[in-house]
């Protein structure tokens, strides 16, 4: 199938999981992942409507951003620290900040270009070793240390990734505990706590994510096909 009937594909599914969960479908935003695909296809994607592409390298965002038309570019991989200099400018949104010291960063640059970075918080709810993002009994802390001391920084919700099932109903409970998480924070009156995105569920889980509550989902394979890793 062509990326765009993927696409269009995609949004009905998105529509109908969003649907089923007596959500409207507009609450429910399509990230298209780019990775390791060429600014053809991605451009292609934007044709088809896409709004929204994410990334997880910044080298790819830096090699491949002259080259790709307006679009939202969502920085959802691991940052390094001497590396945020580089997205600072580019980037809508960061989802993975998971301490303080990379925020200090982002707020730092920030402020030099006189924006204000919007990012989620990675929260790594299961506690898998391997992963990135901080446990939820951190999130507390985390927050109110940038909410008081990053002023060009704007929270505005949460990242989780689920571990890899072979059923992808056994990712729900990963996801209900990162949007209980998220709840809590919803009503926050702080200045820059914004919570309106919940960024969970990928090609294999997005059904489950949506039913969960996500309201940012972050598709790649589905879109653009197997990655070649080569
Ligand atoms: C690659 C990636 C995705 C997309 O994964 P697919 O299975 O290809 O849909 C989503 N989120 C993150 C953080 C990724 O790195």
């Amino acid at each position: 199938m062509s990326i765009k009937e993927n696409i269009q594909k995609i949004n009905k599914d998105i529509a109908k999981f969003a649907d089923d969960a007596q959500r409207p479908s507009g609450d429910v935003k399509l990230i298209a992942v780019t990775k390791l695909h060429s600014p053809e296809e991605i451009n292609e994607a934007i044709r088809c409507g896409v709004t929204d592409i994410g990334e997880n390298k910044v080298q790819e965002i830096q090699e491949k951003y002259d080259k790709v038309n307006q679009v939202n570019w969502h920085l959802i991989g691991h940052l390094q620290r001497n590396k945020v200099k580089y997205i600072i400018e580019k980037v809508y949104m960061i989802h993975s900040v998971d301490s303080f010291k990379l925020a200090e960063e982002i707020n730092k640059r920030a402020e030099q270009h006189q924006i204000t970075m919007k990012i989620l918080i990675q929260v790594n709810a299961e506690g898998e070793e391997s992963k990135f993002g901080i446990n939820p009994g951190e999130l507390d802390e985390l927050i109110s240390e940038i909410q008081e001391n990053c002023k060009n920084i704007e929270i505005c919700g949460l990242m989780g990734i689920a571990p890899f099932y072979d059923n992808p109903e056994d990712a729900r409970p990963c996801f209900r505990t990162v949007k209980q998480l998220f709840d809590k924070y919803k009503d926050d009156d702080r200045e820059r706590v914004n919570f309106t995105t919940l960024s969970m569920g990928m090609s294999g889980d997005f059904p489950q994510a949506i039913k969960e509550g996500s309201t940012h989902v972050r598709i790649g394979t589905a879109i653009f096909g197997v990655r070649d890793y080569r």
